[in-house]
């Protein structure tokens, strides 16, 4: 059986110190929630944050997340803007009711009562349109189309 080490107040532990650029040998000074929080270098005397030595830290893995989020909110961001530009000029109270037996056009405004407003883009032959919302781009269901 593999038996962890025990987190305590002066033992060694591995960390990553930047004044010595290097993961070096460090003694426990604080505990937090169960976690090494403190540590003070055994090579530098340095005191500071525990940073473990491990490629995925939860720090690493928080920058990641942060990272995506970042990217998908600028997706959105950009959906969006092309859906105020679409939306400029409309009329919401002109919008048609979306309705899965109706049949619609290209850039007819749509009414959805559970996405809200949005523009048509493409008709999908035979009876699918793509539509622009708010939060992104859906094909929906509607009539027969007929070209
Ligand atoms: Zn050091």
């Amino acid at each position: 059986m593999k038996s962890e080490k025990k987190i305590e107040a002066g033992n060694e532990v591995n960390s990553r110190c930047l004044k010595c650029k290097d993961v070096t040998n460090h003694t426990i000074v604080a505990i937090a929630d169960g976690k090494i929080a403190k540590v003070v270098c055994n090579v530098c005397g340095g005191r500071h944050n525990y940073r473990p030595d491990k490629p995925q830290t939860a720090a690493a893995a928080k920058r990641k997340t942060t990272r995506a989020a970042t990217i998908a909110s600028a997706k959105s961001a950009k959906i969006e803007a092309q859906y105020d530009d679409l939306l400029t000029g409309r009329d919401p109270s002109k919008a048609l009711v979306y309705s899965m037996t109706d049949i619609f056009k290209e850039d007819d405004l749509l009414n959805h009562p559970v996405f809200g407003l949005g523009i048509i883009t493409e008709t999908v032959m035979p009876n699918k349109i793509e539509v622009l919302f708010r939060e992104g781009s859906r094909l929906l269901v509607c009539g027969r189309l007929c070209r």
